[in-house]
């Protein structure tokens, strides 16, 4: 059973239109639900069907993280999601230039040093738009659920069906 979902942030719960959210040049600004502007004109785009996805795990009572390569500081990543209104659904949000394998592990550690809650490899489901990270996540938790959006499905809300 998926007790926990992470997520990867470019191109996997937004488009962030072939660059990557450390990009950005702020300030930044909201323009509509789904998307933020950088002072240059460039934007983030929620994928369609994110804000619920997110809802219905949470619903579900299924945990949520996220691991993404960019730059830790500043955080142009938990900016965007705190602009989206969508930073309080994620757990120990890991933004950082390490090797995902190890940020998941990290979330599982936080969460089971702060918050007592034990889940195994076999209890997460990863996904992410790139093959490198979905291999590091495999080699780093043996079992995990990983899923590479663009060959296993081609859609992030697609993730329903695994759960
Ligand atoms: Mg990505």
């Amino acid at each position: 059973m998926i007790r926990l979902v992470i997520f990867d942030a470019d191109e996997t719960l937004w488009a962030s239109h072939g660059y990557w959210a450390s990009l950005l040049v702020p300030p930044l600004k909201r323009v509509n639900e789904d998307e933020i502007r950088d002072s240059e004109g460039k934007s983030i785009t929620l994928f369609e069907g994110v804000r619920q996805l997110l809802k219905t795990l949470k619903d579900r009572g299924i945990l949520i993280s996220l691991v993404s390569l960019n730059d830790r500081e500043p955080n142009r990543v938990a900016e965007c999601l705190e602009l989206f209104e969508l930073n309080h659904y994620f757990v120990y949000p890991q933004v950082n230039w390490d090797d995902k394998g190890q940020n998941i592990k990290k979330v599982l550690d936080l969460l089971r040093k702060n918050k007592g809650t034990i889940i195994n490899c076999n209890e997460v489901l990863f996904v992410d738009d790139h093959l490198s990270n979905i291999n590091k996540a495999t080699a780093a938790c043996p079992g995990i659920n990983a899923i590479h959006l663009g060959s296993n499905i081609s859609k992030v809300t697609e993730i329903i069906k695994f759960l």
